[in-house]
């Protein structure tokens, strides 16, 4: 029977961010053996979609033996605790030992973690596998498509499968890619890796991949991938093309965008990465975010009133939990509140302490609500204004839309407060708001709302574009940890020359 070892290590790192810890993983997904399985298999599993699509195509194929180890997921953050991870990788080599014989190993990595003291955990993982299953037991893994890809992520997988859609809508089908790559390997078939990177760390907002999004250079060259691999002489040659877009604010020195092809040939594998690279510099001048300040957003809310005029969805991007934010930056919901916008929903901000005092208080209390009540660094400052608690929650809730469908999120205590025109969704866990759930689960109804704020880069459009389309979407200049303009932060490892913060970075194809 097919022996296939199961493992993973998945979180988006902001070196920005505070340190993440182990409470972040068992926040979202930290599990091994046979619940790591169960959770797969269940229909409203805590993990992302990767796993699971795994688990259902081998199931579907046929009889075997899964091997889970362990997995470890987190909501993006900081740097990860090192003295964390390496009781990870000591409980992964554990696992790793004690597995026996093995066919196959699969890991599900996100690409652009930290820790601490390393820049490149996805590797030292990798690293570790190859020295116990040895070179010639077949290892494939899957990326998130902000993926960082250092050269031992290349050099040590039988193929490299990174998500093709942002918002991450195929992360499911991505698994199941992953399940039918690894058999046809144990079957014999051998792969050549191909990477080239570019200098180009391109803002979060500029990798769209939605046909109907404004500017997606990005979303061009993922699609350019997708044909070429299907057409002479690639055709039967080429198994996957990943171009990665990266993580910027990962701040490592093998920052940029990345283009990776596993091929049966080397000559392939080259050959076609050197053609989407050239794409891809060729569209150079196009990673440049084009945001709206927070002055206009203020002018466009007010302008909601006017009924005639289409309801709208500002996306506060600097301060995007999915990217290491701490979602709980005050500067939109102040100036709103402060120019009396109506019938707007605000979402979702980590606030432990509030949600807690609403819990508290009750439904239907009155009382100053005060935000960051101990919080003082750089972004998260203190804002209090007159409250109602208007509902109250203590999840889980399930998501419904976009990349959160289907999964299980631990809210914690949480409630909606009413404050002036504005219904503020408080949570104890930090989120992005990137599913319509996160109203939904407190009675509000997104359709009726004039206004809506996401503490969200981009994930939103997959959960709420039932109710907005692109024209519908402002993106906020306001400050943050995720802040797209990439020239505010104080880089120390990318490398420069780097587009789009150095105009005078250059490339030309290696020899
Ligand atoms: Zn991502």
């Amino acid at each position: 029977m097919t022996r296939i070892a199961l493992l993973g290590f998945s979180i988006e790192c902001n070196r920005f961010a505070p340190v993440a810890t182990e409470a972040d993983f068992q926040a979202r997904t930290l599990i091994g053996g046979q619940a790591m399985l169960d959770d797969a298999r269940s229909p409203a599993p805590h993990m992302l979609g990767e796993l699971p699509g795994f688990v259902a195509d081998m199931d579907a194929a046929g009889a075997w033996e899964p091997v889970p180890i362990l997995l470890a997921m987190a909501e993006p953050g900081g740097p990860v605790d090192h003295g964390f991870f390496l009781r990870l990788m000591q409980a992964w080599e554990a696992g790793l030992q004690a597995a026996g014989r093995l066919d196959g190993v699969y890991c599900v990595l996100h690409g652009a973690g930290l820790t601490t003291v390393d820049h490149d955990p996805e590797g030292l993982l990798l690293a570790l596998i190859r020295r116990i299953v040895g070179p010639d037991v077949p290892v494939v893994a899957t990326f998130d498509l902000h993926a960082n890809v250092s050269e031992a992520d290349v050099d040590l997988l039988d193929a490299f499968i990174g998500y093709r859609t942002n918002p991450h809508l195929d992360m499911r089908e991505r698994g199941e890619e992953a399940a039918q790559m690894l058999r046809r390997l144990i079957g014999g078939t051998r792969t050549h890796l191909a990477h080239l990177r570019l200098p180009i760390v391109p803002p979060t907002v500029t990798q769209l991949t939605g046909k109907d999004a404004p500017n997606r250079p990005y979303g061009e060259l993922i699609d350019l991938g997708q044909q070429r691999m299907h057409e002479p002489p690639y055709a039967g040659r080429v198994l996957n093309v990943s171009v990665m877009g990266g993580f910027a604010f990962a701040d490592t020195p093998f920052n940029g965008l990345t283009v990776v092809v596993t091929a049966t040939d080397a000559e392939a594998a080259n050959a076609l990465a050197h053609e989407i690279a050239e794409a891809g510099w060729a569209r150079r001048d196009r990673f440049g975010p084009t945001l709206t300040s927070l002055e206009e957003a203020v002018r466009l809310a007010k302008a909601t009133e006017d009924r005639s005029r289409p309801a709208l969805i500002f996306a506060d991007v600097a301060d995007n939990p999915g990217g290491g934010g701490r979602g709980n930056t005050m500067w939109i919901l102040e100036a709103f509140h402060a120019a009396g916008v109506q019938d707007a929903l605000v979402g979702v901000i980590h606030d432990p302490a509030l949600a807690a005092e609403a819990h508290a208080l009750g439904v239907g209390a009155r009382f100053t609500a005060r935000f960051n009540r101990d919080l003082a660094d750089e972004f998260s400052k203190p804002f209090a204004a007159e409250a109602t608690v208007h509902a109250l929650q203590s999840g889980p809730i399930t998501g419904r839309r976009g990349i959160y469908a289907s999964n299980t999120l631990g809210i914690g205590p949480s409630a909606a407060l009413r404050i002036g025109g504005i219904t503020v969704i408080v949570l104890t866990t930090r989120f992005q708001c990137a599913d319509p759930a996160f109203f939904e689960a407190f009675g509000l109804d997104v359709a009726a709302a004039r206004v809506v704020v996401v503490k969200s880069r981009g994930h939103f459009r997959g959960g709420f574009d039932e109710f907005f389309r692109h024209e519908q979407v402002i993106e906020v200049d306001a400050p943050g940890l995720t802040s797209p303009i990439l020239s505010r932060f104080p880089w120390k490892h990318l490398p420069r020359p780097v587009l789009p913060i150095d105009p005078e970075a250059a490339w030309s194809l290696p020899a």
